[in-house]
């Protein structure tokens, strides 16, 4: 009898401290499962900007434990939506400066200021001074837009000037038309 009893308390015992364990080892599993989801929906978040594949995403990451997770990890994309802003940003930055940088010296490639005259690097002839108002004047220009004063250009090779405008400015859009067609 006693060691019936002894043995009945025993497996008691023991079958509570299994379900204990069972208990944690099943809670430790749910909080696994929910931490899991709850980090798949705050990835989705930063990468991905459609409402409905977060949703998506989400509920794969909530409705098939740990596999879900792991599915999305293949599938999620490679950037956060911060890397591919900053990304833009730079790209904008880097067109805009190619398209509207700061003017540099067709020569030496030294940045000068528009109204420069001569580059001060290597003193090559920037722009042409106004008689009239001294202002910096580009080669090409018919008269001085600060004063109206008519010029006579006295640029023999127009495509050296072209070029050198081109170059000054760093914009072929900036290219007057009716000089080319002239
Ligand atoms: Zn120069
Ligand atoms: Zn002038």
């Amino acid at each position: 009898m006693t060691g019936s009893a002894f043995g009945s308390i025993h497996s008691a015992l023991h079958s509570s401290a299994v379900s204990v364990v069972g208990n944690v080892l099943i809670l430790f599993a749910v909080v696994l499962w929910l931490g899991l989801g709850f980090r798949v929906y705050r990835d989705a978040r930063r990468r991905i900007d459609d409402g409905w594949l977060v949703g998506l995403a989400t509920a794969l990451g909530f409705g098939l434990p740990y596999i879900g997770p792991l599915v999305y990890l293949l599938f999620r994309p490679l950037e956060t939506l911060a890397d591919t802003h900053a990304r833009e940003v730079e790209l904008r930055a880097l067109r805009g400066h190619l398209l509207h940088g700061a003017p540099h010296c067709p020569v030496c490639l030294t940045e000068v200021e528009t109204d420069y005259l001569v580059c001060p690097v290597c003193t090559t002839r920037l722009r042409e001074q106004c008689p009239s108002c001294d202002s910096a004047l580009d080669p090409l220009w018919q008269a001085c837009p600060y004063c109206a004063t008519p010029l006579t250009p006295h640029v023999a090779d127009l495509d050296a000037a072209l070029t050198a405008e081109v170059a000054v400015n760093g914009n072929l859009a900036h290219r007057p038309a009716q000089r080319l067609s002239s």
